[in-house]
C-alpha cells in the first residue's frame, strides 16, 4: 500500500512537473465594488476584497498558489479567509491543498464527494484529493457568506457542467461567477461521468441569468469578463446545436449517420478547440437518445 501510494504520488508529481508553471502570469482585473477577476491557467478566479478579508472563488493549480497569493497581496494585506469551489475539476480546485492551510474551503456536497473519490478516467482524471484539499464546509442547495458588506451566495444547480456546480452571486457589486456552466472557449465541455447534462446546463444558466440585473458583470469559468448578452448568445447557440442534431436524428439515424450529415457545420469554427464538433454531436445524440428512452418509459407507465 505504501509503495502504491508512493507511486501514485510520484506519477501525479511528474504530471505537474511536465508543465512549465513559471510561464503562467497571474493577471488581476478589477470588476466592480471590491470584486476582482484573476486569470492565469485554469478556471477564472473571482475574489471579494474588503475590510473583513478576502474570499476567493476557485484556485486553479497548486503550483500557482504562491503567485496567486502574491497577486492578492498587491490588492490587500488582509488574509484569505474563505475559498469557494464552483465544482470539483482540478483546474478549479488544484490550489485547495495550499489555500486550505489558512482558509476555510466551502463547496457543494458533491464537490467534496468527488474530490474524496478522485476521477478514474477521461479528461477529468484525478487521484483522490488529500485531506488538506477537501472542503470543510459543504452545503446541499445554497450557502451565503456575509463578508465585506456583501451577501455572497453560492447557489447549487443540479446536473449542468457536473453534478456539483455552484454559481456564485455578489448582489451588491452586481457580479456573478458562473463556474464552468458558462465558458467562452468554444463548444463547452459537459462532464457526463461527473453527473453533467447539457440541457440541464442550459436551464441552469437561464435560471441564473433570469435572477440578475441586465447590466450584471459575468465572470465565466474560462474566458474574458462577459455580459448577460454574451451568456444569451452562448445558450442560444447551445439550443440551436441541440435542435440541429435532433433534426439530423429523425428517422432513427445512427450516431455515425448523424455525424456524417454534419448538422453542426456552421459551428465548425468553434468546434476545433478543447471540444471537437463530433464530440459535441455525440454528447447531444446520447442525451437525446436517453430522453427518448425516458419518454418511452413514461408513456409505457401511462398505459
Ligand atoms: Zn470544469
Amino acid at each position: 500500500m505504501r509503495l502504491l501510494l508512493h507511486l501514485i504520488f510520484c506519477a501525479s508529481l511528474a504530471a505537474a512537473q511536465d508543465r512549465d508553471w513559471s510561464k503562467v502570469e497571474i493577471k488581476v482585473q478589477p470588476v466592480s465594488g471590491g470584486i476582482y477577476m484573476l486569470t492565469g491557467s485554469g478556471g477564472n478566479i473571482g475574489i471579494s476584497v474588503g475590510e473583513d478579508g478576502v474570499l476567493i472563488v476557485d484556485d486553479q493549480f497548486a503550483p500557482l498558489a504562491p503567485r496567486i497569493q502574491e497577486a492578492i497581496k498587491h490588492i490587500t494585506e488582509k488574509p484569505i479567509r474563505f475559498v469557494l469551489n464552483t465544482h470539483y475539476h482540478y483546474d478549479h480546485t488544484g490550489g485547495n491543498p495550499e489555500f486550505g492551510k489558512d482558509s476555510t474551503i466551502i463547496a457543494h456536497d458533491n464537490v467534496r464527494k468527488r474530490l474524496v473519490s478522485g476521477s478514474p478516467s477521461g479528461i477529468t482524471k484525478a487521484d483522490p484529493a488529500p485531506k488538506a484539499a477537501l472542503p470543510v464546509i459543504t452545503f446541499d442547495s445554497s450557502l451565503t457568506v456575509h463578508i465585506n458588506g456583501e451577501d455572497i451566495q453560492a447557489l447549487h444547480f443540479a446536473h449542468g457542467h457536473t453534478d456539483g456546480d455552484s454559481i456564485i452571486f455578489f448582489p451588491k457589486a452586481n457580479v456573478v461567477h458562473m463556474g464552468d456552466d458558462f465558458v467562452t472557449y468554444g463548444l463547452p465541455f459537459v462532464d457526463v461521468e461527473g453527473g453533467g447534462n447539457l440541457q440541464g446546463m442550459i436551464e441552469n444558466v437561464e435560471k441564473a441569468m433570469a435572477s440578475v440585473p441586465d447590466d450584471v458583470k459575468v465572470i465565466p469559468g474560462h474566458g474574458p469578463l462577459s455580459t448577460k448578452a454574451d451568456v444569451k448568445k452562448f445558450t442560444d447557440m447551445l439550443k440551436d446545436c441541440i435542435a440541429l442534431v435532433k433534426t439530423a436524428m429523425r428517422g432513427g439515424k445512427t450516431l455515425a449517420q448523424v455525424k456524417a450529415a454534419k448538422p453542426l457545420q456552421k459551428y465548425d469554427a468553434i468546434g476545433q478547440g478543447f471540444i471537437k464538433t463530433n464530440e459535441f454531436i455525440e454528447l447531444i445524440y446520447n442525451e437525446l437518445k436517453g430522453d427518448i428512452g425516458k419518454a418511452k418509459q413514461r408513456s409505457t407507465k401511462h398505459h
